[in-house]
């Protein structure tokens, strides 16, 4: 980023910044873009995301590898799991491992650090998050990386480096002191154009869609904020462009089904969705049924008793990252897609899941699964809350209705017994007042136990 705050770009007419841009990303890309990208990606290509057994057998042999890899290049792995790992075959193996909590791995990451890597004088280090410390990956993994990403983007017609991209990113690549003229820049090696985010506001709009309209995009990626602030402008003033994208990506965890349409309104193609937050987070991506899957080929997520996301990363072999506990809310949907994938579908949890109640026979049971009832009764009974005052019994507090339908009572009760257990008892009840306050996070569940009386 450095050549982007020098008084040289600053000072270069627009032609001038495009060619220096293009040869900083030249040499950037050509660690993303080498042959391992080029093998990578052909290989995901052959493979066949349906097959349950061949995706099981990629990723446990992926897992294998890293886990090796780790135990003979890092001196931390080599310290906690000795030389014995021939009990790790498969992925539901890997609750044998110890759990690594962020804490931990921030403090001992240079023992994380592979010898390799550390051998390298030129490390590629990639981070978007603040305060961590970033992992180092090498151009093997973040070739990898890139080839996953590209190929969802190839499942949905759009293929990166050959098609024209239009990506909407932060970034200074306009210098502040512009305040007219162009604010896009090409990087011609990627085919790729830059449109500022910044600048995806009012005064600027019909610029830019005058310049999307010459460019003709391919397809269009990058910050929703900004896609979804120029749709809008779009859709106000009922313009029609002259180009057709295929699809429209963007990074981000949640965007409203609201958006999405003004989105898809404007541009006339579907909208699809990915997250990869940070190195420390799962890839995950949207299928042709909307759901979002974790790519199960980039390696293991795991979901803990108590709502806590364990994440496994195969890409990074440079900071192998196994069994990390993330700052990440994501639930498991155990339901098969109708897009036939076998990779597991997740979804972000309604509530937070920052509490939980006791079973008397099952130890903790976190909001996460009391979100699941409440959404599976969402239809008769929006607004409910779980209140446990002992270890014997919970009560179910359903507002807006005052006497509770029976066989919605014994619905929810056999819901409860399914998840706490046969051995307490559970208590439906209705109220008439339904206070709006009580939508918020913190009300679903009230958990009494954590709290002993004082008096
Ligand atoms: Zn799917």
């Amino acid at each position: 980023m450095k050549l982007l705050s020098t008084e040289l770009y600053g000072n270069s007419p627009i032609y001038l910044q495009n060619l220096l841009l293009s040869f900083r990303e030249y040499v950037h890309s050509r660690k993303r873009y080498g042959m391992g990208y080029y093998r990578y990606l052909h290989q995901l290509s052959s493979m066949d995301e349906t097959d349950r057994q061949s995706e099981q057998k990629h990723q446990d042999f992926e897992l294998r590898l890293l886990l090796r890899h780790a135990a003979e290049q890092s001196s931390f792995y080599q310290e906690i799991y000795g030389d014995d790992l021939t009990d790790i075959q498969c992925a539901s193996d890997l609750q044998q491992l110890p759990i690594m909590e962020e804490a931990l791995f921030n403090h001992r990451i240079d023992d994380i650090h592979t010898q390799a890597i550390r051998r390298k004088k030129a490390v590629f280090e990639t981070s978007r998050i603040g305060q961590s410390p970033p992992l180092w990956l090498t151009n093997t993994d973040l070739q990898k990386q890139t080839a996953v990403v590209d190929h969802f983007k190839k499942q949905h017609g759009a293929i990166n480096l050959e098609m024209k991209r239009a990506t909407f990113d932060h970034g200074n690549f306009v210098p502040i002191a512009q305040k007219q003229g162009a604010f896009w820049r090409d990087i011609y090696y990627l085919n790729q154009r830059l449109y500022s985010a910044h600048h995806c506001t009012n005064p600027y709009f019909s610029g830019l869609v005058n310049n999307l309209n010459d460019f003709c995009p391919d397809f269009i990626d990058g910050l929703p904020q900004a896609i979804l602030a120029l749709a809008r402008y779009i859709n106000e003033q009922r313009l029609l462009l002259n180009f057709q994208v295929i699809t429209i990506f963007v990074e981000t965890e949640f965007l409203a089904e609201s958006e999405r349409v003004e989105i898809e309104n404007a541009f006339g193609c579907f909208v699809r969705q990915w997250s990869m937050k940070t190195d420390r987070s799962p890839f995950l991506s949207e299928c042709v049924a909307g759901n979002m899957h974790f790519n199960m080929r980039t390696g293991v997520m795991e979901f803990t008793d108590v709502g806590e996301v364990l994440l496994t990363r195969f890409h990074t072999k440079g900071t192998p990252l196994i069994r990390l506990k993330i700052d990440e809310q994501w639930m498991p949907v155990n339901r098969p897609c109708p897009c036939g994938s076998v990779h597991p579908v997740v979804r972000k949890p309604s509530k937070p899941i920052s509490a939980f109640l006791q079973s008397k026979s099952r130890g903790r049971v976190t909001s996460l699964y009391l979100a699941t009832i409440q959404e599976k009764f969402q239809q008769v009974a929006p607004s409910m809350q779980f209140v446990q005052n002992s270890i014997e019994a919970i009560e179910v507090w359903i507002s807006g209705i005052t006497i509770v339908p029976a066989q919605l009572e014994q619905d929810i009760i056999q819901e409860m017994v399914g998840i706490f257990g046969e051995d307490m008892r559970f208590i439906v009840k209705g109220r008439s007042t339904r206070p709006l306050q009580e939508t918020g996070p913190a009300s679903l569940i009230i958990n009494n136990l954590q709290f002993p009386k004082m008096f």
